[in-house]
């Protein structure tokens, strides 16, 4: 019998990859191998739904059991994977069985980085369980500290405050979400979070966590009922380094998502990819999606470049965040009513090259989708046009 496909990640990629591989027809033995107890579920609820209680695993698990079960894939929980032995083409589980794969991939994510020291009132938040956790103990009234000024902390400070806690939020550096948002946009979020209370602070260094206060490197003593840490996350490469694995800051692929052993992938925020020269992991929504079906697509031997459009969105209160593709230094700002606006990122032939969305609810989906379609088109752009928030996205890309 020929040995399985076997996915050690059950995901977002991972479980995305598997449910690719039977839509694209694949018969053979298909194996799903996770270390949370769960169905495969995508993340982007746990810091915004899931927090104030709208929505529940079944609403953003990628499918339910009767369909896995449908599709013949089998599905083995909470039982990570262990080794890996790459020339022997097979890996061991942690109850110590080992299988054997004719293909394989890695979509292993990452974890919350930590603080040196654990404390039982120091939350992170990666996973459905720590969400879980995060939700039951987010009261009206709970004096909540906020440890980092990106993604995971910009949302759980809006979430939190829509339940009626009291929120400080600490950074590090100068401003919010600095590293992947432009300044205009970090002073955007940073005016909408404390107009809504929040009492952001910045440049910020943190010198303990006690069990009723924070004290900061000033002197400044913090008190409060609950911390949570959103610094960042670490990639879950350790399985792929000890067998050998070419590893950076991720797990190393060529442009096909192929690792350096032979017949293994890799996929999601642990997969470490050239995009325009540059080795870079994305840690995104759309990233898991678009890799989990490529990976899948090539374990079959498609043999397909990946190429697809970087991009993510954040829900913060009622305003939306839309990013597409790459920033460049030449940017052109497009002023919006009610301080909502669109940022286009050119090339030195004006092509679009990116472009960011800053509006009230969803308003500004269909301009970046329109982005996206002109990033396609590759047509020289006039600048003039982009900041006339008069001349539509449409008409520019009718040319
Ligand atoms: P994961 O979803 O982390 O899946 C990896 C799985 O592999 C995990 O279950 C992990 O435990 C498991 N695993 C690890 N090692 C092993 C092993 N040895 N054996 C077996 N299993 C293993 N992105 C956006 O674009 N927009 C958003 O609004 C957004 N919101 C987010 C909110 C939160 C709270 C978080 C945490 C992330 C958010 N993201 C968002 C990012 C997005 O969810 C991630 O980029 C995506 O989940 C990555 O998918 P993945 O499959 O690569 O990793
Ligand atoms: P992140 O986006 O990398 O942001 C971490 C932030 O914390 C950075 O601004 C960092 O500043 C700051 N920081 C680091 N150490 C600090 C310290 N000791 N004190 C104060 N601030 C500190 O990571 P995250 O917010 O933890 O998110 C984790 C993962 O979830 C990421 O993969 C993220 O993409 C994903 N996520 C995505 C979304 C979304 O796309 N909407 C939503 C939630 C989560 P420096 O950069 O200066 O170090």
């Amino acid at each position: 019998m020929n040995a399985p496909l076997i996915i050690v990640g059950a995901g977002h990629a991972g479980g995305r990859a598997a449910l690719t591989l039977r839509e694209e027809g694949y018969t053979g033995r298909l194996i799903l191998i996770g270390d949370e107890p769960h169905l495969p579920y995508e993340r982007p609820p746990l810091s915004k739904g899931l927090l104030q209680g709208s929505v529940d695993l079944a609403g953003y698990s990628l499918c339910d059991r009767e369909r896995l079960a449908a599709l013949n894939i089998e599905h083995i929980a909470a039982n990570p994977v262990t080794h890996l032995q790459p020339e022997q083409q097979r890996l061991q589980l942690a109850d110590g069985q080992w299988l054997a794969y004719a293909g394989l991939l890695l979509a292993t994510g990452g974890r919350a980085r930590r603080l040196p020291q654990a404390q039982a009132n120091v939350l992170y938040l990666r996973t459905h369980d720590e969400a879980l956790a995060l939700r039951s103990a987010l009261r009206p009234g709970t004096r909540l500290v906020v440890v980092g000024g990106g993604f995971i902390g910009l949302e759980v400070a809006a979430t939190a405050r829509g339940l009626g806690c009291e929120v400080t939020l600490l950074e590090a550096g100068p401003r919010l979400a600095g590293r992947v948002l432009p300044p205009v946009i970090s002073a955007a979020l940073l005016a909408l979070h404390r107009q809504h209370g929040v009492d952001v602070r910045l440049n910020v260094a943190l010198e303990s966590i006690q069990a009723d206060a924070v004290q900061l490197v000033d002197g400044q003593l913090l008190p409060c009922d609950l911390v949570v840490v959103g610094i960042g996350m670490q990639p879950n490469i350790e399985l792929a380094a000890a067998a050998g694995l070419e590893v950076g800051q991720g797990i190393r692929v060529d442009a096909q998502l192929r690792t350096s052993a032979a017949h293994i992938y890799a996929a999601g925020d642990v997969c470490e990819f050239r995009l325009d020269g540059l080795y870079q992991r994305q840690e995104t929504w759309r990233n898991a999606e678009a890799q989990g079906r490529h990976a899948a697509l090539n374990l079959l031997g498609r043999q397909l470049p990946f190429d697809a459009l970087p991009g993510f969105w954040s829900d913060q209160y009622d305003w939306g965040l839309l990013t597409v593709g790459v920033m460049t230094p030449t940017v052109v700002t497009r002023p919006l009513p009610g301080g909502a606006l669109l940022l286009f990122y050119l090339d030195a032939e004006s092509r679009m090259q990116g472009a960011c969305g800053w509006a009230p609810g969803n308003g500004a989906a269909k301009d970046i989708k329109l982005c996206e379609r002109l990033i396609g088109a590759r047509i020289a752009l006039d600048t003039a046009s982009l900041a006339d928030s008069e001349v539509s996205l449409k008409q520019l890309l009718r040319g």
